[in-house]
C-alpha cells in the first residue's frame, strides 16, 4: 500500500497500524500482524554531511550486524542483520534525514526500503531546535542563519550553532563522543577536525553530557571548537550544539541551550 507520511514515500503491507507520528523531523510508521511480522519506517532530522558511515549505523541501529550495502532513492544504504529480522539505514541529504527501515519475519528490510522515497516531498523545516536563553548567552549575539536541522548565532568570529533534536541515542561517555564528534564539527561547516579532548559534564538545564574540544579549519583558517552532547530526559532526545572561533571559544554559551520546557 502506497503512502506518504512526514514527507516519505512507503509501500508497506496492508498491516494494523502499531504506530505513527506524522511529523517530518522525527517519525515512523509501524505495522504488525497477528503472527509476528513487523515493517516499520523511522525517521529523524540529522544534518551530518555524506553518507552514512558503519558506526553511525550501528548507533543508529544498536545491536545489530552489517552485512550488505544498496542504494535507495540514491542514498548508500547500509543493511545490516537485527536479533529479530533485518534493517537497512541511510542518510537523505535532500531532507537531512537519517532513515531506519525495521522489518521481522517474512519480509527482507532491503526490499522494504527498496520502496522508500526519502525526498518524494522537499519540504522539511529546522526541527527541533532547542532555543537561546538569552540570559545566558549573553549580549553581543545575533541570529546567524537556519537550515534544516540546525539554527546559527554569531558574535564577533564566533559562531554558535544548535542542531536538531532526535531520537537517535547520543554518546553517552567520552570515548562515544570522540568517535561521533567530528560528523558534527563538520555538519558546522568545519575540515579538517582534530581532538583535544572529551570529558563528561553537566550540559543545558542540568541534563548529563559530554563536552569534546578541538581544532580545525574554516575556508582554510584556524579555529577552535568545543561541541556538546546530551540527553533531554523530558523530550527524549538527543541534541548537539557547537560553539567555534579564532580564539578559544566561550563553552558557557552551549549552555544558553533550552531544550524543553
Ligand atoms: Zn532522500
Ligand atoms: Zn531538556
Amino acid at each position: 500500500m502506497l503512502q506518504t507520511v512526514g514527507g516519505v514515500e512507503m509501500a508497506l503491507p496492508a498491516w494494523k497500524e502499531h504506530g505513527k507520528s506524522v511529523e517530518t523531523e522525527n517519525g515512523y510508521v509501524d505495522k504488525q500482524d497477528a503472527r509476528g511480522n513487523r515493517a516499520a519506517v523511522f525517521w529523524d532530522m540529522d544534518p551530518r554531511p555524506g553518507p552514512i558511515s558503519s558506526d553511525e549505523a550501528r548507533v543508529a541501529l544498536g545491536n545489530a550486524e552489517e552485512i550488505g550495502a544498496q542504494q535507495i532513492a540514491g542514498h548508500p544504504a547500509r543493511i545490516f542483520r537485527t536479533m529479530r529480522g533485518s534493517a537497512a539505514v541511510w542518510r537523505c541529504d535532500k531532507t537531512a534525514r537519517i532513515l531506519r527501515v525495521i522489518s521481522q519475519g517474512s519480509i527482507d528490510a532491503s526490499d522494504l526500503a527498496a520502496h522508500v522515497r526519502c525526498h518524494a516531498v522537499a519540504a522539511t523545516g529546522n526541527g527541533e531546535v532547542p532555543t537561546a536563553a538569552s540570559t545566558v548567552l549573553g549580549a553581543g549575539w545575533t541570529f546567524g542563519n537556519r537550515s534544516k536541522g540546525s539554527i546559527s548565532w554569531m558574535r564577533d568570529d564566533a559562531v554558535l550553532t544548535y542542531f536538531a533534536g532526535s531520537t537517535l541515542p547520543g554518546p553517552r561517555d567520552a570515548d562515544a563522543a570522540r568517535v561521533a564528534a567530528p560528523a558534527w564539527v563538520a555538519a558546522a561547516g568545519l575540515s579538517d577536525a582534530v581532538l583535544t579532548g572529551a570529558a563528561s559534564t553537566i550540559g543545558p538545564q542540568g541534563h548529563p553530557a559530554v563536552l569534546v574540544h578541538g581544532a580545525g579549519t574554516l575556508q582554510g583558517r584556524a579555529v577552535r571548537w568545543s561541541l556538546i552532547f546530551w540527553r533531554c530526559l523530558q523530550r527524549q532526545k538527543t541534541f548537539a550544539a557547537i560553539v567555534f572561533s579564532q580564539t578559544a571559544p566561550e563553552d558557557s554559551a552551549l549552555l544558553s541551550a533550552r531544550c524543553h520546557g
